[in-house]
């Protein structure tokens, strides 16, 4: 009995694996189209200061499938990455984010617009170009504009991403380092880069204040950052609690439900016009 279990559960494992490559390449496939085919939209999260008004906002990736619904980013964006299909996507994002920054410029508004830079994309052999030639025809303010990279992706080629953030660098563009405290944090390399700030992983913030723990590592990344000069968003912030604690700590800019849930990118530029052209 014990083998024709053991038998049943190979077969049901292998079975999964098999559902599980077919969906990837499913994935993968209707992702190539996505673009074209007007699948892809964008949310975008507002970010705040202390005080609760808005400091930035950070651009989100969503995939609404006519089939299969809206599929989470952290299911496509590996896929995306691994098929290189990611290039283009990136540069779509980039694009709607400084046509976004362009139109509020315009108005009067300088909040700082955040967009998520993966590895692959990073370090594509012509990024910078491609970074300063969607500056030049979108007419966006660069320095407005942050770019979100990864400890992994610094880690990848120090130098090269030295090299490359200091050009970006020099044309006002501000960096970022996303999921701060989940990679290879090395302090060696955030005294090398041209950063601008860091972004607490919600795993930290997820159990403050009442995990001893988590309020360790928080205020650590919390000082540290201060030293070093850099600013912190804390990321996930879901509860009052956690939002006290954080702002008690002079952490600067809070990200999470508590304070905004994404919202669809022609609705949070609408809101924003609307407010701006009351100002005028
Ligand atoms: P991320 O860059 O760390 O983005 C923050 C994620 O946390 C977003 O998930 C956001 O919706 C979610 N979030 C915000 N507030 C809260 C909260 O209070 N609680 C919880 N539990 N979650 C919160 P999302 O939109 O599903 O994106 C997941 C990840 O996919 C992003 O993590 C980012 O790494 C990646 N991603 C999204 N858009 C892009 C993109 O345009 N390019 C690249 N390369 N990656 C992207
Ligand atoms: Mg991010
Ligand atoms: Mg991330
Ligand atoms: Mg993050």
């Amino acid at each position: 009995r014990a083998k024709k279990r053991g038998r049943n559960h190979a077969a049901f494992f292998t079975q999964d694996m098999q559902v599980e490559v077919e969906l990837r390449l499913a994935l993968e496939n209707e992702l190539a189209c996505a673009i074209a085919n007007q699948e892809m939209t964008i949310y975008v999260q507002t970010q705040v200061d202390c005080e609760g008004q808005p400091a930035g906002a950070e651009f989100l990736l969503r995939w609404r499938h006519p089939v299969r619904g809206q599929i989470s980013p952290a299911q496509f964006i590996p896929v995306a990455e691994e098929s290189g299909l990611i290039l283009g996507l990136g540069a779509w994002v980039l694009g709607q984010a400084c046509m976004a920054l362009s139109t509020l410029s315009k108005v009067g508004h300088r909040l700082p617009v955040s967009v998520n830079v993966s590895p692959r994309q990073f370090h594509q052999p012509g990024f910078v170009a491609q970074v300063k030639e969607i500056l030049a025809t979108t007419g966006a303010p660069a320095g407005q504009l942050i770019l979100e990279v990864t400890e992994s992706l610094l880690i990848d080629d120090l130098d090269e991403a030295i090299g490359r953030m200091n050009e970006l660098a020099a044309l006002g563009i501000r960096f970022s380092i996303d999921d701060f405290g989940t990679g290879y944090s090395s302090l060696a390399y955030l005294k090398r880069l041209p950063l601008h700030e860091l972004k607490i992983d919600k795993s930290f913030v997820q159990d403050t204040p009442h995990n001893g723990n988590d309020t360790a590592i928080v205020n650590s990344i919390l000082s540290m950052a201060r030293h070093l000069n850099l600013k912190v968003v804390a990321e996930g912030v879901e509860t009052r609690a956690q939002a006290e604690f954080l702002i008690a700590n002079h952490c600067h800019v809070l990200q999470g439900y508590f304070y905004s849930r994404p919202e669809d990118i022609e609705q949070w530029l609408s809101r924003l016009l609307a407010a701006g052209s009351q100002e005028n």
